[in-house]
């Protein structure tokens, strides 16, 4: 596919123009390896090393879909791989983005493909518990699949914050307001499991 084409698919599934904006915007071949870039827009997800993959566009539509990066937003996506959300989240906000990727290379690859993009700061460290000293975030995208529901960062979610996070082969949308927290779940996916 080539990468009008992939808009138009994702368009004709009724992703909103601010993310196809995003998609149009930020070139994915950048952040997929050199001997994949023929596949750069098919709608697959792609090896990076050590078991990572750069996530499907659709997957990555929706989680964003759901996730409602706006403008001037401070997010944090655990699991930034490649970096390729990062760049689309913040293309959507122009806001504070933090990406943390546990991979060493993937982290220092995906500095150095992000490096035009000041408001991005990527951290190579475990994010399975979040980031304390940055917190709170108006959203927070877990980006490898989880085994619970991860209630520790509910509390580095600020009121009217929204949570995204894929556990087992579902993704759930969790929202806090007036402390009350609400869980939506979609089902049908599939993940890098976070480690
Ligand atoms: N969104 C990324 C792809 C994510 S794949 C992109 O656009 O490229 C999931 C990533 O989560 C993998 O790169 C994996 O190394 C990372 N990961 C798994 N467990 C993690 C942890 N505990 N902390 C930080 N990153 C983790």
């Amino acid at each position: 596919m080539e990468k009008e084409e992939l808009i138009e698919y994702l368009k004709h599934e009724g992703f909103p123009g601010k993310i196809l904006y995003a998609i149009e915007k930020v070139p994915r071949e950048d952040f997929v390896p050199d001997y994949l870039q023929e596949m750069a827009y098919e709608d697959v997800a792609l090896p990076l090393e050590a078991g990572s993959t750069i996530s499907q566009p659709y997957t990555i539509c929706f989680m964003l879909n759901i996730l409602e990066p706006e403008e001037g937003q401070k997010i944090l996506e655990i699991g930034s791989g490649s970096g390729y959300v990062l760049a689309l989240i913040s293309e959507i906000t122009n806001g504070p983005t933090f990406g943390i990727e546990i991979i060493k290379s993937l982290a220092d690859r995906s500095q150095k493909t992000l490096s035009k993009y000041k408001n991005i700061k990527v951290l190579n460290r475990d994010g399975s518990k979040g980031l304390q000293e940055e917190a709170p975030f108006d959203k927070i995208l877990i980006s490898a699949e989880t085994k619970k529901m991860p209630e520790h960062l509910y509390n580095q979610l600020k009121d009217g914050g929204t949570m995204v996070v894929p556990i087992k082969n579902s993704i759930y949308k969790i929202t806090k307001k007036e402390n009350e927290i609400n869980i939506k779940e979609f089902p049908g996916f599939i993940f890098v499991p976070l480690r």
